[in-house]
């Protein structure tokens, strides 16, 4: 059953560069085999479980490839976030092959390999058109039933199974449709992805409309690769995007959930945000955002974004945790603070007028990412406090350094601080509080001068709390955070 393309020179035998464009029935049958000796995968670079998998099925007498972004990663030079395996075998066979081994997936049927923390997903050979990876809790695949699609052209089923010569023609780009060969260390290339992947360049395979129609968040995809890898979107995959960015409608909002934590928390926060931007992407994947920055693209909302995601990146690539929370804090802090500031101008009291900012932005953006509500909940919290750190006296700042959100909320001031819309010297003060023992805290505390709280910010109707006086004075080592710097959350 295995088919044994010949192998040819690749240098004799260069893709044609519009390979990916052409009809079905002109496709190339056989592949362009780039011997070991030829290209610059070592199987020192592959994760030892996905080696284990590949062997193990190899010796089972099945087809086995690592495909993907590890190949194109590999190429680059780069380390692969995963890796993912194809094969001949059936899902049921690959159970078969492995008992750490769990199928997942209805739309898009796939074996995930455990070991510990580490997941080798492993999926058969497709028949023609193209996947949607996620889950689909409607959908259970029946032979006579294996591939549906909406009336947009959008794929809602895909469990008809192929070979790798039909496989390869529903992978989205040429870089992330080349076949590593376990049986012989070979990459096989039908779509002349090695040549794009050396040229940096990111081209759909087949019509590009019709690629987008059957599963729009290949745009996402597109901006997500080109920020990533720094590649040249290839001028027919780029036309299309911004007429057909509204598709991105249509995505199960489950769906963009995951995505958005690909593009934001995947090391590259600044860059996707740019490509997004270039590509008209963001009206229709982050509405409020989007309106926020068309009314003010160089704004306080801007400049907290621009940093956010530069120092999610940052933390990152330092292996730091990042959390959705924050990212979304930092993706609606301002749209939500122009809300409740419109709110609170039209009389409603400040505490309220920021609920229900952040209920009615919050809302709108769960419509397009579904955001679970365990990340949505505290994000509200974290911004909730933000006024509370300019009101630095008496036992309030104490209970503020003991909420379970304070440290959150912190990094979030340390954030604003930076893109200047509170006192870095406000900022500075909490940095130092932290640092002392619970009696230099009261000291520090009761040495505030009236002029450096902000109390008067304070909802009306809330009691004034009495200051007492500082010992000896000076020496606050706080700085101006009076009346104006006040946020609007
Ligand atoms: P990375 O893992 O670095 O984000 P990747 O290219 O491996 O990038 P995955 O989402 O892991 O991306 O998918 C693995 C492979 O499955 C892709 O390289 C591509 O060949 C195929 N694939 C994934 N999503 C799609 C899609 N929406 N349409 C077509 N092919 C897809
Ligand atoms: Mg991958």
């Amino acid at each position: 059953m295995q088919t044994s393309p010949d192998k040819r020179d690749p240098l004799l035998s260069t893709p044609s560069p519009d390979f990916g464009r052409r009809a079905p029935a002109e496709r190339p049958l056989q592949p362009t085999i780039i011997a070991r000796a030829a290209h610059s995968i070592s199987r020192a670079s592959i994760s030892p479980h996905a080696l284990k998998v590949l062997y193990r099925l190899k010796d089972a007498g099945y087809q086995a490839f690592l495909v993907g972004g590890g190949v194109r990663d590999l190429l680059l030079g780069i380390v692969p976030k995963d890796f993912d395996v194809a094969t001949n075998a059936l899902p049921e066979e690959i159970r078969r092959v492995f008992r750490n081994c769990r199928l997942i997936g209805r739309r898009f049927r796939l074996a995930h390999v455990h070991f510990g923390d580490e997941i080798i997903e492993v999926a058969t050979f497709r028949a023609a058109a193209a996947p949607e990876e996620v889950d689909d809790e409607d959908h259970r695949e029946m032979d006579e039933d294996a591939r549906a699609h909406d009336d947009s052209g959008r794929i809602l089923r895909d469990n008809l199974y192929g070979t790798i010569d039909a496989d390869v023609w529903r992978r989205d780009f040429t870089a992330n449709a080349l076949y590593y060969n376990i049986a012989d260390f070979s990459v096989w290339d039908y779509v002349g992805g090695v040549e794009d992947v050396r040229a940096r360049v990111l081209r759909l395979i087949g019509d590009p409309e019709v690629r987008y129609r059957e599963d729009p968040v290949r745009l996402l995809r597109a901006a997500r690769f080109a920020a990533k890898l720094g590649f040249t979107l290839h001028a027919d995959t780029r036309a299309p995007m911004r007429e057909l960015a509204p598709l991105l409608a249509g995505v199960p909002a489950a769906r963009l959930f995951d995505e958005s934590l690909k593009l934001f928390l995947g090391g590259h926060a600044v860059a996707s945000f740019a490509t997004l931007t270039e590509f008209d992407l963001l009206p229709h994947f982050l509405p409020p955002l989007a309106e926020e920055l068309a009314r003010e693209p160089e704004g306080e909302a801007a400049r907290v974004l621009r940093l956010g995601l530069a120092s999610t990146d940052e933390r990152v690539h330092a292996e730091r945790a990042v959390t959705p929370t924050f990212l979304f804090a930092v993706l609606l802090y301002g749209p939500i603070t122009r809300l409740a500031a419109e709110r609170s101008a039209a009389g409603v009291p400040a505490p309220q007028a920021f609920a229900e900012a952040a209920d009615s932005v919050i809302s709108a953006q769960v419509k397009r990412i579904a955001v679970p509500k365990r990340f949505t909940l505290p994000l509200r919290e974290l911004l909730a406090l933000q006024p509370r750190f300019e009101r630095r006296e008496g036992r309030r700042a104490l209970m503020l350094l003991s909420h379970p959100r304070f440290r959150a909320a912190y990094d979030f001031l340390m954030l604003r601080a930076a893109a200047g819309a509170v006192p870095q010297a406000l900022a500075d003060w909490w940095t130092e509080l932290q640092t002392l023992n619970a009696e230099q805290r009261l000291e520090r505390i009761a040495a505030l001068d009236p002029g450096e709280s902000a109390d008067g910010a304070a909802p009306p109707g809330r009691r004034r709390r009495r200051r007492r006086r500082g010992r000896g004075g000076g020496g606050s080592g706080g700085g101006d955070t009076s009346g104006g710097a006040a946020p609007d959350a």
